[in-house]
């Protein structure tokens, strides 16, 4: 039944008013019952000291009883529920004005008398009810006579029996009854408030407990859903809903992310298929011809030329695919030490010389060997800088010119390899680091594999660096990082 929030809520704040409710009811009751007994005494305050002024009702320990029943029956007339004691010194009831059989003592304490009479005391004073042992009530008193020896005390129950039940203290006190209708009001109006506020709170609750039902169901229409915030408020719900939608856009972004990695994957397969197939296929062909074909030396020559240049494409294939493998692996450790990046360069472009030269390149490098070492993968960086050579060379027409050029910009050294080039068309520029991506499949050489630039990135995303291309159609392309100096 309370298995809602809400119902939940409703029923605390029900106890919760019940409770204010009963205490408020029982503080009036008291402070009511005191305030009636307070005024009731104050009114009364010389009502007995005027009766014995009236009549002397006791001489020489002699009752005056014609006196007596006089003002019993003057009391009687003014006030009926009012109830007279006569009492001697020590306290002893001698005889009283009161309906008879009712009166269960026979002696009173004397010490709130005594406080009465020499008015030494704070209101309402409660004394003794002849009529009930359990009880005590507000009350008058004088002693008799006022002057002179003492023959008693006039004792004036004041109010007669106790009001004791609710509705006969409802009946008899309009303050308490306005007060109890007030408080009935405002709790009720409190209650209902509460009821709309609940109802309000956790219907924003309810609206994001359902969006986030609707989320994790998956459904194709709840993808892009989010909850309305509040800008204004910054109450632990519209915070829990800025947390959601923050979720769901990151769940959204990781979800598509793997999607597209899904389709990487995909596709690279498929290219390293269609990659390694190639040459194999071909590299077949060529053995099957060596082999059942009556050849002369030339031809066989040829042929086991272009069979061995196939072998060299699938092996740097395979190579490129294990190093990029290799690199991705989250055990890949970038081993960074200070070294000679000069030395590097010089020993990469002898390396390459020769192809330079076998196309008339100008391989050339500004390096100056004052500049201090840089700090990095030894390894990886000869990777990189000969990946972004070869390529240099590999798309550079005959005649042309590849420059390794450095410029030391604080305690770094920006590193650009510059060629003059075929070029990249600007719309390419963003694809050329992905895997497999060949700019024109008509220009790329038979040892291209399109991971060169792929790995390239990978090598200088470990070393938390970046790297941009400038290029020109036709007028040749640059490619420029930098890595950290030595101190
Ligand atoms: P590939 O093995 O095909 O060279 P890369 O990943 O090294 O693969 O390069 C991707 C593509 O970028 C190449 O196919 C080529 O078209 C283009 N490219 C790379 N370097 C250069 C360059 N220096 N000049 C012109 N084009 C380049």
């Amino acid at each position: 039944m309370f298995n809602t929030l809400y119902r939940k809520l409703a029923l605390i704040s029900f106890l919760l008013v019940f409770t204010i409710g009963a205490v408020f009811f029982q503080i009036i009751r008291y402070s009511t019952e005191m305030y009636q007994q307070e005024v009731a005494q104050k009114l009364n305050i010389d009502l007995a000291a005027n009766i014995v002024h009236e009549k002397n009702l006791i001489k020489n320990k002699v009752i005056n009883k014609k006196g007596l029943k006089h003002v019993f029956h003057m009391l009687m007339v003014i006030n009926p529920s009012i109830e007279m004691y006569l009492i001697d010194p020590q306290g002893k009831i001698l005889d009283y004005f009161a309906p008879k059989g009712k009166v269960k003592r026979k002696s009173i304490s004397l010490t709130p008398v005594h406080q009465y009479i020499e008015k030494n005391t704070s209101y309402p004073l409660l004394g003794d009810d002849p009529r009930d042992e359990a009880i005590s009530k507000v009350f008058s008193a004088a002693r008799i006579p006022a002057k002179g020896p003492l023959e008693g005390y006039m004792y004036i129950i004041l109010g007669g029996e106790k009001l004791d039940s609710i509705t006969d203290m409802l009946e008899n006190s309009y303050i308490l009854r306005s007060s109890l209708w007030g408080l009935g009001a405002g709790l009720l109006v409190a209650f209902i408030m509460a009821l709309i506020l609940f109802s309000m709170l956790t219907g924003r609750l309810g609206r994001l407990s359902k969006a986030m039902n609707e989320f994790s169901s998956n459904s194709d229409n709840a993808k892009h859903l989010r909850i309305q915030v509040d800008e204004n408020k910054d109450d632990e719900i519209n915070q829990l809903s800025k947390h959601f939608n923050n979720m769901a856009d990151t769940i959204e972004k990781q979800f598509s992310a793997q999607k597209k990695n899904d389709q990487l994957r995909r596709e690279l397969i498929a290219n390293i298929s269609h990659d390694l197939r190639t040459p194999i296929t071909s590299l077949q062909g060529y053995l099957e011809t060596l082999i059942y074909k009556e050849l002369d030396e030339s031809q066989k020559t040829r042929y086991l030329n272009t069979a061995y240049d196939q072998s060299h494409r699938l092996s740097q294939l395979v190579s490129d695919l294990f190093e990029l493998a290799k690199l991705d692996s989250c055990e890949t450790i970038v081993y960074a030490e200070p070294f000679s990046l000069g030395e590097l360069i010089q020993d990469i472009i002898q390396k390459f010389e020769i192809k330079a030269k076998k196309k008339n390149i100008h391989l050339k490098t500004d390096f100056c060997f004052d500049v201090p070492n840089v700090y990095g993968d030894i390894a990886m960086v000869q990777r990189l800088l000969e990946n972004l050579i070869e390529n240099a060379i590999r798309y550079t027409n005959q005649d042309g010119v590849v420059d390794v050029g450095f410029i030391q910009q604080g305690n770094k050294i920006q590193i650009k390899i510059q060629d003059t080039g075929c070029g990249i068309p600007k719309e390419n520029l963003g694809s050329i680091f992905d895997r497999f991506y060949r700019v024109d499949n008509s220009r790329s050489t038979s040892v291209s594999s399109g991971l060169g630039l792929a790995i390239v990135k990978r090598i200088i995303d470990l070393h938390g660096s970046t790297i941009n291309v400038e290029s020109i159609v036709n007028k040749g392309t640059s490619f420029i990082f930098d890595m950290p100096l030595c101190d």
